[in-house]
């Protein structure tokens, strides 16, 4: 999935030769330099996906210049209109991260219990006994333990 943003710069993007994608469907368009007629270097932009041409030009700078100004509105409301869908997309990740933080949180607040048991055991010298165990237990798994 390409976002938004991505999508936007690409329609923003000039090629190698100054021409920005196609105005309508956001790929890229070609300078048609193959079919010039026969006593003038006349040029044009051609979309190589949708076939959105433009008129016959003087040059292939003029003939750029005229494909660059087209209005990309279509192409501009088809990213907004996909706007929603993306929002959904990264709320749904957005809770699914946080709950996966919330689980790891619980997860490391029940390994320091586990630790701190270990650490007062060993401080106090004492041996490991069956209340030690039953407190283990407990701070290994504090939801049975209730
Ligand atoms: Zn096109």
């Amino acid at each position: 999935m390409t976002d938004i943003l991505s999508k936007l710069a690409a329609l923003t993007t000039k090629d190698k030769n100054g021409l920005l994608p196609c105005a309508v469907c956001g790929h890229p368009n070609e300078v048609d330099g193959i079919k010039p007629t026969i006593e003038s270097n006349r040029r044009r932009v051609v979309c190589t996906h949708c076939g959105l041409t433009t008129i016959w030009c003087d040059s292939a700078d003029h003939a750029i210049e005229t494909a660059n100004t087209r209005p990309r509105e279509s192409a501009l409301i088809a990213l907004v209109q996909e706007a929603p869908k993306q929002i959904e997309v990264l709320q749904d990740s957005e809770t699914h991260f946080r709950v996966a933080y919330e689980t790891s949180t619980k997860e490391i607040d029940r390994l320091r219990g586990c630790l701190g048991l270990f650490a007062s055991v060993i401080k106090s010298g004492e041996p490991w006994t069956e209340i030690c165990q039953r407190e283990y237990d407990k701070a290994l798994n504090p939801t049975e333990a209730a």
